[in-house]
């Protein structure tokens, strides 16, 4: 399937337009930001490895059950997806403290949590992703109630899933975000899930193998974005 004109550019990918008004192509840059923007950079090939470990767990999503926008891994930086009308409330799952919920709760990082913890976060630039509960979420009008019902359960279900995906290749899941999207009367998993939006820590070592090494420069960046694509890839875990 060809790309057509630029729908949309973010920080991270591009949606392109395709002859199927059902589709559109995800292509992903080597762009990296963090702290909502304020810092910027490139990770390089960080594009092709998000690309290829998206895809990868897309597939995975799939044979369990799991709905996603995923159609095909088209070339070393495109996917084919389904064109979905966003919600715009990112899904955090955590099972281990980190990131925020260390500095709102002052909860010590590395802390295993005793159940996954659910959070939404309003997805809007300008207000720096604020955290939203329910109330806000149907207020504001959006998601409905019955949505909302389906990203607390597939994101939990998701959450189980990849658990065991990433323990199964030496990898803590730590935390992950995930954005769905409204699609013939459904809601599917859109966006990506990849080292940008995870954190992963390798589970021997506690090395940290994701966006953190960027936003808090702890060097060999591209090394361990590699690493995890390794752990993924390698023959026994194709
Ligand atoms: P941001 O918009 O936060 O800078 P990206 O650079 O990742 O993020 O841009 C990708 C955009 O495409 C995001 O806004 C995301 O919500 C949106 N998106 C992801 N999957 C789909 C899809 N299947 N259909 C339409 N839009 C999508
Ligand atoms: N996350 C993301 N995009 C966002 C906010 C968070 O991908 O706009 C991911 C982040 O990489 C981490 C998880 O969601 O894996 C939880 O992020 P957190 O709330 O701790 O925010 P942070 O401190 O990373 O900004």
């Amino acid at each position: 399937m060809e790309r057509l004109e630029k729908i949309y550019e973010g920080k991270a990918k591009i949606i392109y337009k395709t002859s199927d008004p059902d589709l559109v192509v995800q292509y992903f840059k080597d762009d990296a930001s963090a702290f909502n923007g304020a810092k910027k950079g490139t990770i390089v090939d960080k594009g092709v490895m998000n690309n290829h470990i998206s895809s990868r767990i897309f597939q995975f999503l799939a044979n369990e059950g799991i709905e996603t926008h995923f159609v095909e891994t088209l070339n070393d930086r495109e996917m084919l997806v389904k064109k979905l009308d966003i919600i715009p409330v990112e899904v955090v799952l955590r099972n281990v403290a980190a990131g925020s919920l260390t500095k709102r709760l002052g909860i010590e990082e590395g802390t295993v949590l005793r159940n996954p913890v659910l959070e939404f976060f309003y997805k809007s630039d300008p207000l720096g992703d604020p955290m939203i509960n329910e109330c806000h979420i149907e207020t504001f009008g959006w998601a409905t109630k019955k949505e909302m019902k389906v990203l607390k359960s597939e994101g939990l279900k998701i959450n189980s899933l990849l658990i065991e995906f990433f323990k199964a290749r030496n990898i803590r899941l730590v935390d992950f975000k995930l954005e769905f999207g409204r699609h013939k009367g459904g809601v599917l998993l859109g966006d990506e899930i990849s080292p940008d939006g995870c954190r992963l820590w390798h589970w021997d070592t506690g090395e940290k193998m994701d966006k953190d090494r960027f936003r808090f420069n702890l060097g060999s960046v591209e090394e361990k974005y590699q690493k995890v694509y390794d752990l993924i890839f390698l023959p026994s875990n194709g």
